[in-house]
């Protein structure tokens, strides 16, 4: 191997290495085989696709008259079965607390304990996410509104796939329209790449402002990143993100 050739290829493996510690900081264990990427979702500006439902498009807030309720996102949703995700699911987890709430948290699909009790965030992340809600914020979690992009459990937990997350889209937009918070919370790298429209590293994203039809939008860590890489410099991150995100849904 010529000197500029072996350069190039210590360079190449650099770069790879660098690309792979990120993954993992971010959480990523494992590759589905055929899953297409997060990035091929439809941006955030266009409206959803099933072309099935009338919730609002998702390219700017519903109007006051056309905002649906809670309960009327959850009927169109019924007993779902436009993806696959219905198959391993023991019960739709819709979404848990104040209707009205400032401050609305999107994590990425329920776990086991989440698809057995019905309710998003409720295993150990979940504890974890209550924890910073409620001693760190220092507000009861009944006043926020919690959900997920996807509400049945993908099979072992893994990412949803971009069709199964597009298949639920229009039912995210249509809490997030019924709901209004001021501010949303992305938790993780697959509630922000949906938000943002675009395939984000959630190392980079975190902690800045962005906005999702017209509501500004905070991604940061998911409380499972949290878990398994529990060090004071995370916790302190997602401390500072979830601060800022409750003052501006205050404002
Ligand atoms: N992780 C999520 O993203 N959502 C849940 O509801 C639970 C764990």
């Amino acid at each position: 191997m010529d000197g500029t050739l072996a350069a190039e290829t210590r360079a190449l493996l650099a770069a790879a290495k660098a690309w792979l510690a990120e993954l993992v900081e971010e959480g990523v264990d494992a590759f589905p085989r055929s899953a297409p990427p997060l990035a091929a979702l439809p941006p955030a500006a266009e409206p959803a696709r099933t072309g099935q439902l009338d919730l609002a498009a998702a390219s700017g807030p519903a109007p006051a008259a056309e905002r649906p309720t809670l309960a009327q996102v959850r009927e169109r949703l019924g007993e779902c079965t436009r993806c696959r995700l219905c198959e391993g699911r023991t019960q739709i987890v819709f979404g848990d607390g104040n209707p009205q709430a400032a401050l609305m948290f999107i994590g990425e699909g329920p776990g086991e304990t989440e698809d057995l009790r019905g309710l998003p965030f409720v295993g150990r992340a979940g504890e974890l996410l209550t924890q910073m809600i409620v001693k760190g914020l220092g507000i009861p979690r009944g006043d926020v509104y919690i959900c997920n992009i996807v509400k049945c459990r993908p099979p072992e937990n893994r990412t949803p796939h971009a069709d199964e997350v597009a298949s639920c889209r229009p039912f995210l937009d249509g809490q997030i329209d019924a709901v209004q918070p001021r501010v949303i919370v992305a938790l993780g790298k697959p509630a922000a790449s949906l938000l943002l429209g675009r395939d984000v590293a959630i190392t980079r994203a975190r902690g800045t402002w962005h906005s999702y039809r017209g509501i500004p939008v905070m991604p940061t860590f998911h409380p499972a990143f949290v878990l398994r890489q529990y060090t004071e410099e995370n916790r302190r991150l997602v401390w500072s993100d979830l601060k800022a995100a409750l003052e501006k849904s205050r404002l």
